[in-house]
């Protein structure tokens, strides 16, 4: 399936590993341009090389953090006239709300809720008036299904969440949607490092441990990288026009839901 976006500009945030790098490689098979960003030069150029010797895409990797204004401002002055945002940093940390500083929650806030506010608010009238534009917000499953030593990423990505729902009615007369992507475990340096620290603290091997998780998923796995790249991609697609203000939860099934 031709997914309709060849030649376009696409941000793709926090983009040398994992879900990120994931989804800028989908949409590179696709023929669009990217501006990739994470922090660490060096695997970040890698990610670049890796993407353009795979696709021939053009890629212009801006190393900076995110979650910062000056950050933004690198990534938007590389990228020029944005067609496709995919808004992604790393996650808040574990642990006990009693133990969290309202400098914890800001952070949390700044990464995961103002900063793809932020980079949404250079972006989406310029999108408006070219009649195109697909923004998608890399969140997680814990948006619909809490999970309780990530207090800091529930708050954070389902503030975030509520101000996009409304925002997405007003964006998709003009062709432009906003949509959350919400991953349950994908096989990451961050889920393999989160299972490292519980394997260690349950006094077990790691890969016992992380095969014991894998299979109480429905799926009997966690995800990779790949496939969520792929769904990205479609919803980035100039197909994908009609859908905006959704969560789409990508889990193996693990929430337990019927709708
Ligand atoms: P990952 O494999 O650890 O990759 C994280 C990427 O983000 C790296 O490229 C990292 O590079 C970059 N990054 C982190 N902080 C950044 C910042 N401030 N500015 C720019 N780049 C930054 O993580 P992942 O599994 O893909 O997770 C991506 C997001 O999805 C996270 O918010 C995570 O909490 C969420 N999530 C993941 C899962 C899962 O199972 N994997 C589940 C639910 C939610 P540098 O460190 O070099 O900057």
């Amino acid at each position: 399936m031709d997914l309709g976006i060849k030649g376009k500009k696409a941000v793709v945030c926090a983009a040398s590993k994992g879900l990120g790098k994931g989804s800028a490689l989908a949409l590179a098979r696709e023929g669009v341009d990217l501006v990739i960003n994470s922090r660490t030069e060096e695997t970040l150029e890698a990610t670049a090389d890796e993407i353009r010797k795979e696709t021939g895409a053009n890629v212009v990797a801006v190393a900076c953090d995110i979650t910062t204004p000056e950050g933004r401002a690198a990534v938007l002055e590389a990228a020029g006239d944005v067609d496709i945002l995919v808004n992604n940093a790393g996650g808040p940390p574990p642990g006990n709300f009693r133990d969290w500083t309202p400098e914890d929650w800001h952070k949390a806030l700044n990464a995961n809720m103002i900063t793809p506010i932020e980079l949404i608010k250079a972006t989406v009238d310029g999108m408006i008036d070219r009649k195109f534009g697909r923004v998608v917000n890399i969140t997680s499953a814990a948006v619909k299904s809490p999970i309780p030593i990530l207090g800091l990423s529930n708050g954070a990505r389902t503030g975030l969440t509520g101000f996009i729902a409304g925002l997405s009615r007003e964006t998709v007369a003009h062709n432009v949607t906003i949509n959350g992507l919400l991953p349950g475990p994908f096989d990451t340096d961050r889920l393999r490092g989160n299972l490292k620290l519980q394997a260690e603290k349950a006094g077990k091997s790691y890969d016992e441990f992380a095969a014991s998780q894998a299979a109480v998923n429905p799926a009997g796995r966690f995800g990779n990288a790949d496939e969520f790249g792929a769904f990205c991609a479609f919803m980035c697609s100039a197909h994908a026009g009609f859908m905006t203000g959704q969560n789409i939860v990508l889990d193996g099934g693990a929430y337990r839901g019927t709708l």
